[in-house]
């Protein structure tokens, strides 16, 4: 049956990046799950493939393809055969970077958007905390400003991407008193003074998706 979302665009792409995934993915995932990470230049090389861009808008690199080219790149790059690949990839374009894309300062996303987008530069997010997962209102983080910029100070745990990002955007208090209401979104570049992070040990297919973070003063 003729898919009503999918046209013959669409079933192009599908076809490139599964060709991709087949040939430069399968065959080397069983060793970058034994090393616990992925090399730098399988981001650069699918930011060379635009494949990091197809969410993002043209004034940063993008190619701001429509939804489903998503759904299609989500579906195929699944078919990796290691999870922590797939997680790698979803976290760094629907997470990091989209929240960036919709809502950051001019300046942030010229900042961060090319580099990520031509794979030079890989993002985390930084949500989940020792003690919050699920209860992201109750997270600890806090940002204070001081001056032109903030001070954050917490700790952040399973963050996939965590210690090989160039960056993370973090979920921090900026208004305590304010509830769920007072959360801000931080982006936070690695080698920020007080920035660590090291890498917990998981279950096999998720080795390299999660780390705990630091950010204190
Ligand atoms: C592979 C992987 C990658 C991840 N990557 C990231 C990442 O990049 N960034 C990030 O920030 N986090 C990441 N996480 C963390 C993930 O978001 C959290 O594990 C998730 O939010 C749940 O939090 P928790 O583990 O603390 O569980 P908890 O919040 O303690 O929940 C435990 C259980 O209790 C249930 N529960 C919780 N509260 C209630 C309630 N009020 N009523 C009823 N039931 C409830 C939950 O549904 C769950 O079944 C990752 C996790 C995994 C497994």
């Amino acid at each position: 049956m003729k898919s009503p979302y999918f046209n013959q665009d669409h079933e192009i792409f599908r076809q490139t990046v599964r060709q991709y995934i087949e040939t430069e993915v399968r065959p080397q995932a069983a060793k970058w799950e034994a090393d616990e990470r992925i090399p730098k230049e399988v981001w650069k090389r699918m930011g060379d493939l635009g494949f990091l861009g197809i969410n993002h808008d043209e004034a940063y690199g993008g190619t701001n393809q429509d939804f489903f080219y998503s759904v299609i790149y989500l579906e195929e790059i699944a078919r990796a055969g290691m999870g922590g690949y797939a997680a790698a990839i979803g976290v760094h374009q629907y997470m990091s970077t989209a929240h960036l894309m919709k809502v950051g300062s001019e300046e942030l996303k010229q900042r961060i958007l090319p580099g990520a987008i031509d794979g030079t530069k890989w993002g985390a997010l930084g949500i989940t905390e020792p003690f919050a997962g699920s209860d992201v209102a109750n997270i600890r983080t806090t940002a204070v400003r001081d001056g032109d910029h903030y001070i954050i100070n917490g700790s952040k745990t399973f963050i996939t991407n965590g210690v090989f990002c160039d960056f993370i955007t973090v979920a921090c208090k900026t208004n305590p008193e304010a509830g769920a209401g007072g959360i801000s979104l931080i982006v936070v570049e690695a080698g920020t003074p007080g920035f660590t992070s090291s890498q917990l040990k998981k279950s096999a297919g998720i080795r390299l998706t999660r780390a705990r973070l630091l950010l204190p003063m």
